[in-house]
């Protein structure tokens, strides 16, 4: 890409993530700037700011590429804001969790952004829609659906690896693991009390690899179901995840699809999308097929449970 190309469209979520975060994405804009590109800041005030900023890039021919610095539900809305425009699109991971970016191959290195820009390897990108509303990574039903709905009801900003420990703690000994019903491509796989996930990405917090076969360029969602009544098999189905053998568990549930719907079959069950708060259920999931075009490092691959932990730590 050249100057002459047009400008960018500089999307940041001034909240999102730790202050080192925000120190790479002005060292990425001073490294634009310095290259001769026009980059035009645009500071996000809410999700749907940040969707509006997306769109108002993506419709101006004058404007080349866009960018997008925050967490998953940034990122989200910048996407939805960008679909069935065809506008590049490059991430800079500055959220806790990152779970996207980190899928596309980003880490919080100045030169990874350098490799990305300079690099055009351009890939597709699918999203998925729960009733209406996109998605990017990870869509979750049952337990870290509660978690979320646990921390969306406590949280006033930008929250910490630490700020999920005791929403976990006590969803996991209040938790009443409810049924829930899922239908695949039109026919019914699921009817028992347990915990779904439908990803467009494999890895899921601190790296765990639960949707493992997800290619987020297929056009296909991977559905991962946990037959699970109460904390014991949570606890298994856990370590299962953590040495990658959870899908060969009798109790476990893996498949690809294009439209899923899911329904609570008695109880409440919670949703959760990216890392926030999802929809009411029932949830009608469809995909998008390869919706956005995405800048990526020329070769990277994501960061697995190992090196996201040691991140963590520091
Ligand atoms: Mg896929």
């Amino acid at each position: 890409m050249k100057p002459q190309d047009g400008y960018i469209q500089y999307i940041v979520n001034p909240k999102s993530g730790a202050s080192s975060n925000n120190d790479l994405v002005r060292e990425f804009k001073d490294y634009l700037t310095e290259r001769g590109f026009e980059v035009r800041v645009k500071l996000t005030e809410s999700l749907e700011h940040a969707c509006g900023l997306a769109t108002a890039g993506a419709v101006d021919y004058q404007c080349a590429l866009v960018i997008g610095a925050g967490g998953d539900g940034t990122l989200r809305e910048i996407l939805h804001g960008l679909e069935g425009t065809n506008k590049l699109f490059m991430p800079i991971p500055s959220g806790t969790e990152n779970l996207l970016a980190n899928e596309l191959g980003f880490d919080l290195h100045l030169q990874t952004l350098i490799n990305a820009f300079e690099g055009d390897s351009i890939k597709p990108l699918d999203l998925g829609v729960i009733n209406g509303q996109c998605f990017t990574s990870i869509a979750g039903f049952g337990f870290d659906g509660a978690v979320i709905d646990r921390i969306s009801k406590i949280r006033t900003g930008h929250i910490s690896h630490l700020s999920y420990f005791w929403p976990i703690w006590r969803t996991f000994w209040e938790h009443d693991f409810p049924r829930i019903k899922v239908i695949v491509d039109g026919q019914e796989i699921f009817n028992d009390r347990g915990m779904v996930f439908v990803g467009n990405i494999s890895r899921y917090a601190i790296g765990l690899n639960i949707c493992k076969e997800a290619d987020f360029g297929d056009g296909l969602l991977d559905v991962c179901i946990f037959r699970c009544h109460d904390q014991a098999h949570l606890i298994a189905h856990a370590l299962r995840v953590i040495l990658k053998r959870h899908t060969k568990s009798k109790n476990a549930i893996y498949t690809q699809a294009k439209s899923i719907q899911i329904t609570p079959a008695e109880n409440t069950v919670y949703c959760q999308i990216d890392g926030d708060p999802g929809p009411e259920l029932p949830a009608d999931i469809k995909v998008i097929p390869q919706a956005i075009q995405i800048l990526i490092p020329p070769g990277a691959k994501p960061a697995g449970l190992r090196t996201r932990l040691k991140r963590m730590i520091g």
